[in-house]
């Protein structure tokens, strides 16, 4: 009798004695499974940490290199640049005197693939540097137009705005400068620069669709809230005392165009000429003209 108890504890005891066994086996596996995904996650976290310091490395290269480029860019300028807010001396002529003589080419409405690579090529080839007023809609036309804005920059020309639509009736509705209007075409056509460029290109130089002096001939009030919002912004208005009237209504021949610059540059030390990059004729007559300012000792500058 007590020899079948004790056989029957002793089967207990060892059934006890398996199951405890088993279950920190099971234990045991679940834990290191859990240890091994976990593991696998840290790993994964740090690889996709290195992965971003990687990128961020590498972004911090291209933008050490565009800072680096724009400031090359810039300091290169210098040297063939005026300040924007001494536009009007030069206009007016009124720091004749000492100073040699200067020409500003100034091409506005592009830019525009067809018309505004050929001025690049022939500017490139002699050596010229020329102010580019930009339209918002016409940098947005095409990828090949965003490319030139790039080429632009690039062979050290200067980029200056020229409003979003050129639309007068949204610009200038019953003759009067829409402020709030103009002010937003001007900071969307400077994002559209800045986003076919890569990086911030600081605009200073913005040209009024038909000009400043039309507002004031025209009696516009509100024009010079608009002329002090943007000086506020470090950013001035430019206009011309020298055109090809390349715009106007009637065909002319490239010879005709670089005829009415040199009649309305006549007695001025210092020119801003006024044309197109929209117009075939004064890519056509672009050579002409160079070896014609040349010929006459002016300076080739830009507004910076
Ligand atoms: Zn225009």
């Amino acid at each position: 009798m007590l020899k079948k108890k004790s056989w029957m504890l002793l089967t207990l005891v060892s059934a006890v004695l398996i199951s405890c066994v088993m279950f920190f086996c099971l234990c045991n596996n679940v834990v290191s499974n859990n240890k091994v995904a976990s593991n696998k996650v840290n790993e994964k976290a740090d690889d996709e940490v290195d992965k971003e310091k990687d990128e961020m490395d590498k972004q911090k290269k291209v933008v050490g290199k565009i800072e680096e480029e724009s400031a090359k860019a810039a300091f290169n300028m210098s040297k063939y640049s005026v300040e924007p807010k001494d536009s009007n001396k030069y206009l007016s002529n009124s720091n004749n005197s000492s100073e040699e003589k200067m020409v500003f080419l100034t091409f506005d409405d592009g830019p525009n693939v067809g018309v505004t690579d050929g001025i690049l090529d022939i500017l490139k080839k002699n050596d010229v540097k020329a102010t580019f007023f930009l339209l918002g809609t016409s940098i947005e036309a095409s990828d090949e137009n965003k490319q030139l804005v790039k080429r632009m920059v690039n062979e050290g020309h200067s980029l200056g705005n020229h409003s979003y639509s050129h639309d007068y009736k949204k610009l200038y509705p019953n003759e009067q400068t829409d402020v709030d209007t103009f002010i937003s075409e001007f900071d969307k056509t400077n994002n559209l620069i800045n986003s076919a460029l890569g990086y911030e290109y600081k605009i200073r130089a913005f040209r009024m669709p038909n000009g400043y002096m039309t507002r004031k001939h025209k009696g516009d009030k509100k024009v010079d809230v608009l002329i002090d919002k943007l000086k506020g912004r470090d950013s001035y208005s430019i206009d011309w005392n020298s055109l090809s009237y390349d715009a106007e209504a009637g065909k002319r021949t490239p010879k005709q165009l670089v005829e009415n610059i040199k009649k309305t540059a006549k007695n001025k030390k210092h020119l801003v000429i006024l044309m197109h990059d929209t117009k075939n004729e004064t890519l056509e007559c672009l050579q002409e003209l160079i070896d014609t300012l040349k010929n006459k000792k002016y300076t080739f500058k830009v507004f910076r």
